[in-house]
Parts: structure tokens; sequence; C-alpha cells
């Protein structure tokens, strides 16, 4: 399925960039709530299952695991496995339960003209530099309660670093100072700006590549502050 093999290729850089994520961003707590403990998703649905996920590049190419993936039973994973055996998923609505907000999840790929439809008004006019962004960009979003309570936008962009940080420059907050990461080492280099702004925390991470091409890939995440008290 179209939506599920750029998933194994994003993989690598976007865990990487998302290990950067702290507070509010963190990470997911050790013991994760099971369909038995949730008994139902934020629409109400009580169609809750524990799905499980297959790890690892090729994994759904396993005929064991391609059966699994044809019934619901799993789900494709990045190519590197992290702590995560499960997600508590909903078969009415599709939406996943996420321990690190404690909320609903909402996660596809879309196209730019299909996110300027489904982001929110703090999201709109963020920047996609670049139109090979098109069909690559990976948009999430949690619900507490059945409200937003936060949302992710990421992409890859070949566009040309002065462009990128240019367009950065005229979305983002005054004083947020946007630069372009000094290379950190040969072949990648990352920076991120954290920011608050109408109680919302906004997290902006940039990750350029250098091998097999420059690539930059880009990602912009907000919360709503509450999750912090
Ligand atoms: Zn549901």
């Amino acid at each position: 399925m179209k939506t599920i093999v750029p998933i194994l290729c994003l993989c690598a850089a976007v865990l990487m960039a998302q290990d950067q994520l702290a507070d509010p961003f963190g990470s997911p707590p050790n013991k994760l709530k099971r369909a038995v403990d949730l008994e139902k998703c934020v629409n109400g649905h009580k169609t809750l299952k524990d799905v499980e996920i297959a790890y690892g590049r090729g994994a759904g190419n396993d005929p064991e695991v391609a059966k699994k993936l044809e019934r619901g039973d799993a789900i494709l994973g990045g190519c590197i496995p992290d702590s995560r055996e499960h997600w508590v998923m909903c078969r009415t609505c599709g939406l996943r339960f996420d321990d690190t907000f404690d909320s609903w999840r909402d996660e596809r790929w879309c196209s730019e003209d299909e996110l300027r439809l489904m982001r929110s008004p703090l999201l709109q006019g963020f920047p996609i530099a670049g139109a090979d962004a098109s069909e690559r960009i990976v948009y999430l979003r949690w619900f507490s309660r059945e409200a937003l309570s936060g949302e992710s936008v990421s992409f890859w962009t070949t566009a040309a670093e002065k462009d990128i940080i240019a367009a950065l420059r005229k979305w983002v907050p005054k004083e947020v100072k946007i630069k372009a990461p000094k290379q950190q080492s040969e072949d990648r280099s990352r920076n991120s700006w954290k920011w608050q702004a109408d109680g919302n925390s906004f997290e902006l991470n940039y990750l350029k590549v250098f091998e097999p091409k420059p690539e930059t890939h880009l990602q912009i995440e907000w919360h709503r502050a509450a999750r912090q008290e």
C-alpha cells in the first residue's frame, strides 16, 4: 500500500530527529496500556484491539507477517525496533492510543493539498518547502476528550537551504532565531527550536543529510500546554 512503503524509507532519520524531543514531547512510559485497560476510543467506539508491530525493512515480505497485516493483527513499524511492542487501535475509526501523550492519535501520509484541509489554524502557513514534499508528508494529530491536543507535520525536501531558512523565518515568532544547522558530521547535521505561543508548546526540528543526495527533513510539532501541568 502506498501509505506503508514510504514509512520504511523515512525511519532512521525520523527516529533520530524524534530522539531529540524532550518534554512535553517525551517518550512512552515503560508500561503500555492495552485495549482492555482503555475500553473505548476518544470517539466512544469499543472496537479496540492490541495490534503488534512488525519492525525491520521488508518486514511485510515475510508471509506470516503479511497474513497478520492483512487481518489487521499487525502494523508495520520503522526499520529500527524500539521498546514498543503493540499499539491499541480502534477498528472503527482507525485512531491509535499514544501513551506518550495520553491521547488518541491519527497518523497518515498526505499530499500538500490534503494537509491544507486537515491541519489546524495553528499550523496554517507553515511552509512546506519544495514541490517534492507532495505525497511525502507525514501528518499526525492527537485528541484528548475529543479535542485536538497536538499536531505534527514532517517531510523531506530538496529545496535550497537559503529558501528553507527564509520561509521558516517568516513563519516562526520573531524571537525564535532560525539559522541553518552547522555541519556537525560528514553526513548529517541538525538543529531544533522550542517556543511557547498562545499557551501551546512548539518544537521545530531541522535535519540535513548530505548522502546519497543533499536533503532536508523538517518536522513541526505542537502540544497543548495543559500537558505540562
Ligand atoms: Zn474509534
